[in-house]
């Protein structure tokens, strides 16, 4: 399957349909990121969580300023305005990234991808631990962006429902370490959770494809 967004056409268009947001369609099936990510796990985080943060958007910006704008800047305009909107879209466009940052059809980084991590970080391995390390030290809720900032690849931890948009960087790929992304499959076991994803699901491809076009 190479379904593969672009992003900030995503979160841009996707508030054109008589100002009401609408939920992704995943790009594999639910079933496909086993055993990883079980499909009771995506049930419920795609169909549940990542629906009831649209839901509740919609319902919080009708009738106000926010109602006809795009994804991107009602986080933007929200951000210092109202936590309830700002929450709620930051959520959708987090998760909108992340079911894009995995696939069902892992391969390699390629050899361009592969430079540029190894110039960043020194090593494939090493880009890996960084990822990790910084989602386990993520106190509670959060995510873990991967970023390209100044011309280098970083891993940026935000809390909750927070994110870089509005920030001088750009935005490559997004991780959700929120409980409910690895409780039925990892209970409590964040490091494991990551470490499987970082070495089993993480789309290169599409990162790679993100970089090209910064
Ligand atoms: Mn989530």
């Amino acid at each position: 399957k190479e379904k593969i967004m672009k992003l900030d056409q995503v979160a841009d268009d996707v508030n054109v349909n008589g100002g009401k947001f609408t939920l992704m369609e995943l790009p594999y099936d639910r079933k496909d990121l086993e055993p990883v990510i079980s499909r009771d796990t995506l049930d419920l985080h795609h169909g549940k969580h990542h629906q009831t943060y649209i839901d509740k958007l919609n319902d919080l910006i009708q009738g106000t300023e926010y109602e006809n704008k795009s994804l991107k800047q009602i986080i933007v305009d929200s951000r210092d305005a109202d936590a309830s909107i700002f929450n709620n879209a930051s959520q959708n466009y987090n998760h909108i990234i992340y079911w894009q940052s995995m696939t069902d059809n892992y391969e390699e980084p390629s050899e361009t991808m592969l430079k540029k991590i190894e110039e960043d970080f020194d090593s494939l391995d090493a880009f890996k631990d960084a990822f990790v390390d910084a989602g386990v030290k993520q106190f509670g809720s959060g995510w873990v962006f991967l970023v390209l900032e100044k011309g280098k690849l970083a891993w940026k931890t935000y809390s909750n429902a927070d994110n870089p948009v509005g920030e001088d960087v750009d935005i490559l790929a997004a991780f959700d370490v929120w409980e409910h992304s690895y409780y039925l499959d990892f209970k409590n076991d964040r490091k494991q959770h990551l470490t499987r994803l970082v070495n089993e699901l993480i789309n290169y491809k599409f990162i790679e494809s993100r970089l090209l076009e910064s």
